[in-house]
This record gives C-alpha cells, structure tokens and sequence, in this order.
C-alpha cells in the first residue's frame, strides 16, 4: 500500500525506503543482522504507515529497538505515539534541542527517550551509523552517516533544494554552515526527509544546495 524501494542491500546492511506521500516525510528502514532500526516515522495514516510497511517487509516491531528521528516537525514524528504502543524496549533517539518539545507534543515520558548531542554512533546489528549534528532547518535537526549513505531529514533534497529555515528555530547562516559540513564526509548515496533518493554522487546536489543557500543569503544582505 506504502510502495518501497530497497535503496541498499548487503550481508551485513539492508535498507529499505518509503517515498513520502500526502503530509508525510519519507521514512527509512535499516536492518542488520536481525536488529531493525527505523529513521523518521511519518505523520501516520492516511498519509503512511510505518507498522504496516514493516509488515510487508515480514519485520516485527518487536525487533526495532532504536527509532531515530532527524528532527522536530510532526511530518517526520507525528505516528511515534503509535509506534512505541508496539514495543516497551523501542526508545526515540532525538537531538537535545528538538527533544522536549516533540516530547511534550506527543506525550512521551522520558524513559522512552534517548538524548543525542552530535558525534555518537548508534549500532544497528553490524552496522554503525553516526549522528551528525546540523542546524539551520531547526536547531536541533541532525544528519545519520551510514558508510557511504547520508540520511539528511530536511536539511538538503535532491537538485540543490534545501530545507526552509523559516519556522521556529530555524536559521539560514546555520544551514549553510551544515551543508558545508556534510560536504566534507566521505559519502556517495543521500536518502533525504522528502521527495527523491539520489544513489550516487550526492555531493553534486548538496553543493548545489549550498550555492542557492549561499545567493540567498546574498540577497538578504542587499536588501538589508
Ligand atoms: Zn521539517
């Protein structure tokens, strides 16, 4: 119902990615070596459904302990609440400043919580996965770095689009700054928080980014 695209398939990495539709974010599936681990959960039916989805793929809920989020918006967070009825031992892992906030928006007590900082790795089975802290779209938005694959929530699309910074917390100079730190990883493949997954050469659309991101700030000074 949810189509899915296997976006990485190896003995020891499988992932698996739904394309968002209606008011939800894409989600993404990883799973290795029998753990399951979910980033971005959607906004939930009718718009996606993430329990469903791990159905089809014969996944349980009962093997995904670690649901990490890239940031804040109910896009990407709003089925959480659903998700975690699933499984007593699924923790949220969330940067410390969009933390309290989805938190208090959906109800969460604190022991179904895991703070992130930037920096840490989290394990899913074999594989590591690195928390990149990258601010601008929200100040507490981060980016996941697996191998050669760079999950980046709202901070950068494909073909040079790039996250508002508009909303709360949000700013502009931060997200420049962020592009430009994730054009110094080594990474080929970028699964974003909407639309369209680029499979290789991703730096080409991040520096894309980065110089739309880049004029507009320009233009801001004229105007100023
Ligand atoms: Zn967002």
């Amino acid at each position: 119902m949810y189509p899915y695209i296997q976006a990485k398939s190896t003995e020891d990495l499988k992932i698996y990615a739904v394309i968002s539709y209606g008011l939800s974010s894409n989600t993404y599936i990883i799973e290795s070596h029998g753990e399951t681990a979910i980033i971005d959960v959607g906004y939930g039916p009718p718009h996606s459904n993430i329990i469903e989805t791990l159905g089809e793929l014969k996944m349980s809920t009962e093997d995904v302990r670690k649901v990490l989020i890239t940031h804040r918006h109910r896009d990407h967070t709003r089925d959480i609440k659903r998700l975690l009825e699933e499984n007593d031992n699924m923790k949220i892992y969330i940067h410390r400043n969009d933390r309290d906030i989805v938190m208090e928006n959906l109800k969460i007590g604190k022991d179904r919580i895991y703070t992130l900082y930037g920096d840490e790795n989290v394990n899913v089975g074999k594989a590591k996965i690195k928390v990149i802290h990258t601010p601008g779209h929200t100040s507490g938005s981060i980016c996941f770095q697996c191998s050669e694959i760079i999950f980046t929530g709202d901070l950068v699309f494909a073909n040079g689009e790039y996250g508002r910074t508009d909303l709360p917390t949000g700013n502009h100079k931060e997200l420049i700054k962020s592009l430009e730190r994730i054009l110094t990883l080594n990474i080929n493949a970028m699964l974003p928080g909407h639309g369209e997954i680029i499979f290789k050469e991703a730096r080409s659309h991040i520096k894309l980014a980065l110089k739309n991101a880049m004029r507009k700030q320009a233009t801001k000074h004229d105007n100023n």
